[in-house]
Formats: structure tokens, sequence, C-alpha cells
């Protein structure tokens, strides 16, 4: 009697999902064990958060819209799918980005990273930062390292190192892009552990962050050339490549959307899987990817997962404008600008998106893209879509002067879609993943709300998880 072939199913098919689903394939192939994969979406679409859509000529990006360039798995999985020309680099000529201070635009000092100041002499100069709050500032290169092993908030770390101004004007409204969190309720180990390497090795983060810098070129030795020099990449026609890729890689996989999987649980030696349709399937290993707040409700017949229901997600809101050239009262040479918290604004942000990526708008068209949303400033969702095109476009008539209609507006809800890792997060999540391998051994957890938000976090998280699973599961 001949054994069936053993069925591997992916929960969710967001960019860890499909990452996932493309290294166990390739590994199992490459090792030449028989295998059958299902990948299990819940909504319409493959993709998650990337949503890239084309209207009259623009590539708008409702979700993500580019990576840093210099985290190689992202670069990688373009190479394994043939898509490396499909890359492009930002414009070299919007290399600017401003802060807004007391309603003005200042040019964010050249030399930050990450917001850490690695020049000092356009640091000193930057009207961002009171006389004092440089004097505070440029203390980090004088104070100790704090012998401390234990996590601690992203904020209290930046605060101790560069001061509050520092952290207030500068840093959080910067990182807030990334997590839209309140710094003083992130995790330093699991956001930027970097900081945490640099205050041991260097004593200061300034000169830690000044010695990382002399490594960029080799960082981005394995970038096509065309685009070694930029810090972010994306595709030419939009992320949604990379998840059209994917998912043509995975022709001969099992994929379906518009099914949710209500829960999981141990069936003797193999995993039994209970859609949201009534239906169910036995398969021989599972991994699930859906944010954590869903993994934990999938989960609910394993009493350790309502853990994860601690990591609180923030909600976010995107207006996407279209303008004629023509219209635009300012010179389109930054990438955009940032409002911090008390400022009084509505938006959080704002991408001057066809400036930043010459392949977004036709030509003598604009394409902007205002960021709504971020702790502490949760109230959006209960506005209507007109609501917030009105604050976006209030907030750019005050900073920018802005007043001309836009050619059309997209906006996009993104709820509970931005994970904050708790302080101890690191620790939380070595804990809840011993106990489920302990009492379930093929089934895996992972995605963007355990070891990093950046799409290539989300690629490498899913990679691992595949080759766990292909090392668990010995036939
Ligand atoms: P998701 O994309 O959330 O995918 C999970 C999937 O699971 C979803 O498709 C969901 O429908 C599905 N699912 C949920 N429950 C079930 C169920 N019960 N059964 C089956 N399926 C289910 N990162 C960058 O690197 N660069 C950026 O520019 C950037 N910008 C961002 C902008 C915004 C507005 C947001 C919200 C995030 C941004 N990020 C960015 C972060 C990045 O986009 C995400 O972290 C990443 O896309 C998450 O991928 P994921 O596969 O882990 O999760």
């Amino acid at each position: 009697m001949s054994t069936p072939t053993p069925h591997y199913m992916i929960v969710g098919g967001g960019i860890t999902g499909l990452s996932a689903a493309f290294y166990l394939k390739k590994r199992l192939e490459a090792e030449g064990r028989p295998f059958r994969i299902s990948v299990v979406e819940k909504s319409a679409a493959f993709g998650g958060k990337i949503r890239t859509i084309e209207k009259e000529g623009f590539v708008i990006e409702k979700g993500p819209d580019s990576f840093l360039a210099r985290k190689r798995p992202i670069i990688d999985l373009a190479y394994d799918l043939g898509l490396e020309q499909e890359l492009t680099g930002t414009n070299p000529k919007a290399k600017k980005t401003y802060i807004v201070r007391q309603g003005k635009l200042h040019r964010m000092p050249p030399g930050l990273v990450l917001g850490i100041p690695t020049q000092m002499t356009p640091f000193m100069k930057t009207g961002l930062i009171s006389p004092l709050g440089k004097v505070r500032a440029a203390l980090d290169l004088v104070l100790p390292k704090r012998e401390i092993t234990n996590d601690e908030s992203l904020g209290h770390f930046l605060e101790r190192r560069l001061g509050k101004e520092v952290l207030e004007r500068i840093v959080e409204p910067l990182l807030a892009g990334i997590y839209a969190g309140d710094t003083f309720n992130l995790s330093l180990k699991s956001t930027f552990p970097q900081f945490r390497t640099m205050e041991q090795k260097h004593r200061s983060l300034i000169l830690g962050m000044m010695a990382s810098r002399k490594n960029v070129p080799e960082e981005t030795a394995h970038l096509p050339a065309a685009i070694r020099s930029s810090v972010f990449v994306t595709f030419k026609k939009g992320l949604q490549t990379l998840v059209s890729g994917l998912v043509a890689a995975l022709e001969s996989a099992d994929l379906r959307t518009g099914l949710g999987v209500a829960s999981i649980r141990q069936a003797g030696q193999q995993t039994e899987v209970l859609f949201e349709d009534g239906s169910s399937e036995i398969v021989d290993g599972v991994i699930v990817t859906s944010p954590t707040y869903q993994a934990a409700q999938i989960l609910g017949h394993f009493p350790p997962a309502s853990e994860l229901k601690k990591i609180d997600y923030i909600s976010v809101a995107n207006v996407i404008m279209a303008f004629d050239r023509k219209d635009i009262p300012f010179e389109l040479d930054a990438s955009g600008f940032l409002v911090p918290r008390n400022e009084g604004s509505t938006i959080t942000a704002c991408t001057l998106t066809s400036a930043k990526w010459l392949h977004t708008a036709p030509e003598g068209k604009v394409l902007l893209r205002c960021y709504i949303g971020r702790s502490g400033e949760q109230e959006w969702p209960a506005w209507s879509d007109e609501q917030l095109i009105s604050k976006a476009r209030h907030d750019l008539r005050n900073l920018l002067g802005l007043t001309a209609e836009p050619l059309f507006t997209e906006v996009t809800r993104l709820n509970h879609s931005m994970p904050q890792y708790p302080v101890g997060h690191l620790e939380q999540i070595a804990r809840f993943r011993e106990e489920l391998n302990a009492a379930m051994p093929q089934v895996l957890v992972t995605g963007a709300g355990f070891h990093g938000v950046g799409l290539p976090d989300c690629i490498r998280q899913g990679k691992e998880a595949a080759w766990q699973l292909a090392d668990r599961i010995i036939h």
C-alpha cells in the first residue's frame, strides 16, 4: 500500500505566507521529497497588506510602498523569482526629507540615520532642535553605557541617550512611519536591537551609528548596480509584482482565496484544520501567518495562544491624491515630510510619492500620499472617507499652501494593521513557541506580529518557518 503524499497548509496569503509556501516548495523539491502545499487566504486576493492599483497611468500603493535595500531576504527573493530587473530605486533628485516644527517645514539635517546624527555639523545647525536640546543629544558621546540585559522601551532608551527633544521632534516621527506607535510602549530588543548593541560596543549611540555607516557599501553589494545607491527600493510596477511572482511560482500548489481558517487542533500525529465554511481537512504540517490576534483565535484550543492577544495593533488610514503639476505651488525636490505628535495636524506624514518614485505618475502629474493614525490617535476609524480627505487637505493647505482640487483621491483603511511589540516581546514569543512546539510540533506561527514588520523581515520569517517545518517533519 502506498503512503499518502504529505500535505502542508499555509494559513494566510500575505507576504509571509506566500514566502513560506515558496521556500517550503523549493526546499522539498531540492530534497526530492513528495509533498502537497495549500495556501488558504481568507480575503478575496493574495498579498495581505500589499495592494497596488493602476489608475489613469498612476501606480498607487494602498499598503507598503517600498523596502530597505540593505535587507537581503527580499532582494534574494526577487532574484529567486527572476524579478531583479523589475527593481527600481528612489529619485536621486528628491532625497531631502522635511519635519514640521511649529507649523513650518524644516529640512531634516543630512547624516541622520534612523534619526540618529552621524554628521555633527548639520545637526548642530538645524532649527528643529533648541541649543539646549543639541547639547543634551551630544552628551550621548560621553555618557557611560548602561549595563542592563533586560528589555526596555525604545522611547526610554532614546531619551536616556539623546534626550527628549531629539526623541520627540526627530526620531519618534521618523519611526512612527514604521510602527505608528508610542516609543514608550515599544520593545527596544524587538524593534531596534542594533541600538542596544551599538551602546554596548561603542558606549555611544552616535559613535556606534557612525561606525556602522562605514559598512554600507558592503551591505549593498548584493544589489543590481542600477539601484546600489538607493536606500529604499521597490518594483517598477509596484509591490504587486512580488505577489504575482510568488503566486506564479506556486502555480502547482493548491491556492485558495475566500476561505478562512476557523481553528486548528491536534489529531493524533497530524493536525486538523477547520474552515469557516464548516469543512475540515487533516494535514501533516501547518504554518499560520495571519496577524497574531487572528492566530490567537485559530489556536483557541491551545491556552498559551491567548498570550498573542497581548500584541496590540494600531489602525492607520492613507489618503492618496493626484494633481496636475501646474497646481502644485512648491518644489518637488523631496521625498516628503513628517509631522510630530504635538503639531496639531491630523496627518502624521506625507510622501511626495511621484517625486520620490518617478514611475508612479504620468508626465505632468503629481501623486501625494498622506498618512493618518498612530497610537493615541485612534479616533479616525469613526470618520467617513470624506472627513479623512477633508482633514488631509486642510493640513496640506496649512503646511504646503496646496489649495487645488485633486484629480482623484483614494482612501485606504488598514484597521488593526501595525503590530506594537511590547517590552518583553521576544521572551514572550520564545515561551509561546516552546509551548506550541511541545504540544503541536507540526504547527508553526509566524508573520509581522513576531520578529519584524518590514517586508524583508516577513520574507525571512516565512522562509525560517518553512525550513523549521521541513526539518521537523521527516518522512
Ligand atoms: P498580512 O499582510 O497581514 O497577511 C496575513 C494574511 O492572513 C492576510 O491576507 C489575511 O487576510 C490572512 N488571514 C487572516 N486571518 C485568516 C484566517 N483565519 N484564515 C486565512 N487567512 C487569514 N513594510 C515595508 O517593508 N515597507 C513599507 O513601505 C511598509 N509600509 C506599510 C504601510 C502600511 C500602511 C502598513 C499597514 C504596513 C506597512 N509595512 C511596510 C509593513 C508590511 O506591509 C507588513 O508588515 C507585511 O505586509 C505583513 O505581512 P504578513 O504576511 O505578515 O501579514
